[in-house]
Parts: C-alpha cells; structure tokens; sequence
C-alpha cells in the first residue's frame, strides 16, 4: 500500500531496516566488544600489536563503504548488496567461531582463520552499510520534512543493536575463560543471519518508495551475468581475499593505509577543484566538506579508543567486582550507545529550546570535540597519581562515556546531512566518500595511538613522554582541545562559507 501523503506516521519500511541494521550493529559491536581481549588474551598477541591491528580493522572497515556503494549503484541495486554483505560478514563471525575453538590446539591455522575472518568482515561490511543508509533517505519524497526524524529513528536502531551486542556478546564470551570467546563470534554470526532473514522477508513488501514501488532493486538495463548468483559469490570471495590481504600486509608487513588513505583525499580534491564547471560559491561549500571531515579525524580517533585502549583500561584498571557480580569488561562498549539511546532526546529538546540561536553545524562539531576532551579530562583526572596495578571506580569510565556520547551526538549525526546539503550534485558520491575516508583514517589513527597505552613502559608523542594513564588520557585532552579551539575559531567563516 503506498503511503498517504504528508502523512505524519513513518513508512513501515522504517520499521524493516531499523530491525535489519539492528541486528547488523549487535553483531559489529558485539564481535568488537571482545575483540582486543579476545587477541590479548586467547591469541596472546600483545597490547601493541592487537591495538595497531584494531586500527587496521576498523580502518579497513569505513574503506570499503565506497566500493560497496559504487557496485551497488551501478551492478547490484542497494537490496542485493545489503543481503549479500551481511552473508559476507556472518560467514565472517563464523570463521572466528572456528579461531576460538582452535586457538590453543592449532595456533597456526588459528592465525590463518582470525585474518580471514577479519576479512570478510571488512569485505561484507563495504556492501551492508552504504547500502542500507542510503534506502532509509529513499523511502520519503524528496524534500519530505521527515527524513531528518527518520535518520534519528534509524540512528536509534544502530545503537540498540550497538548496545545489546556486546552485552549479549560479553555475557556469553567474555566470562574469564579465553576458551569461551568463540561464544561471542556464534552469537554475532546469528545476529548478523537474523538481519538477513529480516530484510530478505520483508523488503519486497515493505522497503518501498512512496508511490508503493520496491526500492534498491537491481538498475535497470544491467546485464544479467553481472548478477548472476555464481558471478557474485566469485566476485565477494575474491574480494574477501583481496581484504585479507590488505590486512594482514597494513598489519604484517608494512602500514600502508594512512599513506593510501592521504592519496584517496588528494585525488578526490584534484578531481573536483580541477573541475571548471563548479562556480565559486560551489568551491567554497566543498572547502568546507574537506575542512570539516579534517577535523572530525580528531574527534573519532580520541572516540574509537573504546574498543582498544579503553578496553584494556576497563580489563585492568577498573574496579569491576560489585561484591556479588564481576561486570564483565565488554559491557562498558554497551555504554556508548545506551547513553545515545537515553541522551538523544534531551539533545533533541535543547535544539529545539534554542531555536533561532541553535548553532550551525561547525559550532556544533566544535562542541562535540570539547565535550570529549572533557570526558578525557575527568577521566585523567581519575587516574592521576593513582600508582600502577590500583584500579578505580568505574564512575570514571562511565562518567567519561556519557561526555563522549554528548559529544556524539552534536557531531555525528549532522555530520552525513551536512556532506549530503553542501556537496554538488555531481560530486555527492564522491564527497561522501570525503567523510568514509576522514573516518577510515581515524579508525586507523585510534589503533596507532592506542598503542601508545602505557604498559610499563614509556612511549613518546611528538616530543611528550607518556610514562602513565594520566599523561595518556591528557594526550586526547590536548589534541581534542586543540581542534575544539580551532574550528570555534573557524566556525563563523565556515558557516559564511556555506550559505
Ligand atoms: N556508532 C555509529 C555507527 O556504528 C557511528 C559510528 C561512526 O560514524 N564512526 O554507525
């Protein structure tokens, strides 16, 4: 049934890829919420290694986005892509399942399946993600006043599948029993099976546009061949060799993906300045795409800390006995997304209140980065002069997460709408791929500087020795602080700059 127009209620559509990317974040953030432990502690790989792999991995998963987003524009239509990607990824978690059993009687091909199963996590990603952010905007009328709510609507669904996750995950994986990880993995994979029967039911009724036609279907004139059910799985397993590949060699052999990264910005940039149909207004709204994905690279690589560093903070140095109950470490990766899920709504409300003086978008990027080098702050503040081997309340841990997420949430979510308001028709695509890419090289950059997580021993930053826990956390105060200033500093040109 098409839906009425201007009706106030969401197209059930919502409703499916809530469910559908529910289930895919429960299984994403739930295998992330053990996977540092699962490496230092079932794999034994040290702090270093496992941190500088963690950025590789979550790296390598916001790369991938911009392949998987142009094959489905071209070859494969957005509902395929998604059915296929989440195959890729559960098949991922399930070859992790296997690591975890044999971890300790097969080291070696142990090792052989944990990159695997990396891979075709990073290589089924690519096709779920893109894919399924762009049907939640399809499924409204252009210009329909409800597609901001329903990004919102959407947002919540990633965060109740980013907070049951690792709470399932860890419940069942993360008992004390490095034998006991595989669990976590099976429960990701048949999180990751649920979002495909969710989606594979109920697409073709419900995921419709609002004249009632079935969305993301395959573009019409493609050939047959290059959808073919034999010419796909051929072309997503070689794939998920290639991406093992690209692992094991930025983490094996040699860290290549900053420098790859760098070369992607650089040929986009050169791609569209050297463009001579743009006029200078349109430049100008560009600039302002790459200043602000430059500066969001401070904000999630302090951010993505909570799945390497901060996990080896909760596992060590936090006091997590209640007497009656030892709170699982993965747990407190489950505490980012309930504060998105419980904050959002006051967030909501204080923009509202504000009305006409609510900030523009690089002020609110600029508070997003102060608030997260606050939570930085409070929890430095937590651990100073604490000796070594002492382990503290875990109202610092959770205190400094409800400052990220507030951070989060004046940062993030503006953050896609703003790449998608500014960017020239022509270059949508490939500006999007600007804000990936800025996000790739975080991910990146948080395992680079989570290996800098004092371990008894003293590592340097651009001249600053990082002897403990305090001088670690300052550091993300100083860098987060640092941009924070800046770009208040730049907000009100950047703001001239887009109108
Ligand atoms: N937590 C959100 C998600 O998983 C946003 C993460 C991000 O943009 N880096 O989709």
């Amino acid at each position: 049934m098409p839906e009425k127009a201007g009706s106030a209620a969401h197209p059930k559509g919502l409703y499916v890829l809530f469910a559908t990317e529910m289930w895919e974040r429960f299984n994403y953030y739930g295998m992330r919420a053990v996977l540092v432990l699962f490496m230092t502690k079932a794999l034994m790989f040290d702090k270093v290694f496992a941190s500088n792999l963690y950025g590789s991995y979550t790296g390598l998963i916001y790369l991938t986005p911009l392949l998987g987003g142009y094959v489905a524009d071209r070859y494969w239509g957005n509902k395929r892509s998604i059915l296929a990607g989440g195959i890729v990824m559960a098949i991922g978690e399930f070859i992790l399942f296997f690591c975890g059993m044999l971890y300790s009687s097969n080291p070696d091909l142990s090792a052989l399946l944990f990159f695997s199963g990396l891979g075709f996590m990073i290589a089924g990603n690519g096709f779920f993600k893109p894919n399924i952010s762009s049907l939640v905007g399809q499924l409204y009328a252009k210009g329909d006043k409800k597609t901001d709510a329903a990004y919102t609507i959407f947002y919540m669904g990633i965060n109740v599948g980013g907070a049951i996750g690792p709470f399932v995950c860890g419940l069942v994986g993360d008992t004390g029993n490095p034998a006991d990880f595989k669990w976590a993995f099976l429960a990701g994979g048949i999180g990751m099976l649920l979002s495909v029967i969710t989606l594979k039911l109920l697409h073709n009724k419900y995921v419709v546009d609002p004249q009632g036609k079935t969305l993301g279907l395959t573009p019409a004139n493609v050939p047959q061949k290059f959808y073919q059910p034999v010419a796909m799985i051929v072309g997503l397993l070689l794939f998920s060799l290639v991406t093992i590949g690209l692992i094991y060699a930025d983490a094996k052999i040699f860290s290549y993906l900053f420098y790859l990264l760098i070369a992607c910005i650089l040929l986009i940039a050169y791609i569209v300045f050297s463009d001579k149909s743009l006029n200078s207004i349109e430049k100008k709204r560009v600039v302002v795409i790459f200043v602000v994905s430059f500066f969001v690279i401070f904000f999630w690589s302090a951010f993505e800390q909570a799945g390497a560093s901060l996990t080896f903070f909760a596992e060590e140095q936090t006091q997590r006995d209640l007497g009656f109950y030892l709170v699982p470490t993965s747990f407190f990766q489950s505490l980012n997304s309930i504060f998105v899920v419980t904050l959002a709504p006051l967030f909501a409300w204080l923009w509202v209140k504000m009305g006409r003086r609510e900030p523009a978008s690089p002020a609110k990027m600029a508070m997003g980065l102060f608030l997260l080098a606050l939570g930085y702050l409070w929890i430095a503040f937590g651990v100073k002069d604490v000796q070594p081997g002492v382990k503290v309340s875990m109202i610092w841990l959770t205190g400094m997460y409800a400052m990220h997420t507030s951070g989060e949430l004046c940062l993030s979510p503006i953050g896609l709408s703003l790449v998608n308001k500014l960017a020239p028709v022509k270059f949508a695509s490939l500006l999007m791929a600007v804000w990936f890419t800025a996000n790739a090289f975080a991910n990146k950059l948080a395992g680079v500087l989570s290996a800098l997580y004092p371990d008894g021993k003293t590592t340097y930053v651009a001249g600053f020795a990082i002897t403990n826990l305090y001088d670690f956390f300052m550091m993300f105060v100083v860098m987060a602080g640092i941009a924070s200033a800046i770009l208040f500093v730049l907000a009100s040109k950047l703001k001239k700059m887009m109108e």
